[in-house]
C-alpha cells in the first residue's frame, strides 16, 4: 500500500501536521502518514534574502521517496522563495513525487493580526491540497473556489474550498 507521506521540515507545531493527516487522506482517498524524521532545511537558506529556496528543498526531499510513497509533501514554518518571486506558499514537482508547503505566510500574525489556529489550519490544508494537485499533473484552475485556483495572497486562499472542483477531480480520478 502506498501512502501520502508528510515530511516535517524544520521546527513545526506537531498539531498542524497531525491535523493534516485525515484531511489529506479524505481528499485524495489514499492513506496518509507522517514520516518520523525532521528534515533540516538550513542548506537551502540564503542569507541575502533571509529565506529558503524551495526548489533546493524539493530536490533534497527525493531521498525520502520510497516504495511506500504515493506522494511526499514537506510541511514547514520557514519562509520559502523561488528566485523570480518574493515568496511562495509552496512548490511542487509537476507529475510528482514531491511537494512542499509553508505555513509561514499563512499565519494571521504575519500580517499583524491575532493568531488564529483555525484559520491557519484551513489555509494550510488548502495549500497542501493545491501542491499535491500539482504533483498529480493538475495545473491552475479558473474556478476561484477550487483548491487548484492560483493564490498570490492569503485573501485568495480564504476564498477557496479545501477540496478540488469536479473538473479537477475528474482529471485525477479521485472521488
Ligand atoms: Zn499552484
Ligand atoms: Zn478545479
Amino acid at each position: 500500500m502506498k501512502f501520502l507521506q508528510l515530511l516535517p521540515i524544520g521546527e513545526l507545531d506537531g498539531r498542524l501536521l497531525i491535523e493534516l493527516v485525515p484531511a489529506m487522506a479524505n481528499t485524495f482517498g489514499v492513506p496518509c502518514e507522517v514520516i518520523p524524521v525532521r528534515f533540516d532545511p538550513e542548506f537551502a537558506y540564503h542569507g541575502e534574502r533571509q529565506q529558503y529556496h524551495s526548489s533546493e528543498i524539493l530536490e533534497s526531499m527525493q531521498k525520502y521517496v520510497t516504495r511506500d510513497s504515493w506522494r511526499v509533501l514537506g510541511v514547514t514554518m520557514i519562509d520559502l522563495y523561488i528566485p523570480i518571486l518574493t515568496f511562495v506558499f509552496g512548490e511542487a514537482q509537476i507529475g510528482g513525487p514531491c511537494g512542499v508547503v509553508s505555513a509561514h505566510r499563512l499565519r494571521q500574525e504575519f500580517y499583524g493580526l491575532s493568531p488564529n489556529s483555525g484559520i491557519l489550519r484551513e489555509r494550510l490544508r488548502k495549500e497542501a491540497v493545491h501542491e499535491i494537485g500539482h504533483t498529480l499533473d493538475l495545473t491552475h484552475c479558473d474556478n476561484y473556489q477550487c483548491a487548484m485556483a492560483p493564490s498570490h495572497a492569503v485573501e485568495w486562499i480564504d476564498l477557496k474550498d479545501s477540496g478540488l472542483c469536479s473538473s479537477c477531480r475528474a482529471r485525477i480520478r479521485v472521488s
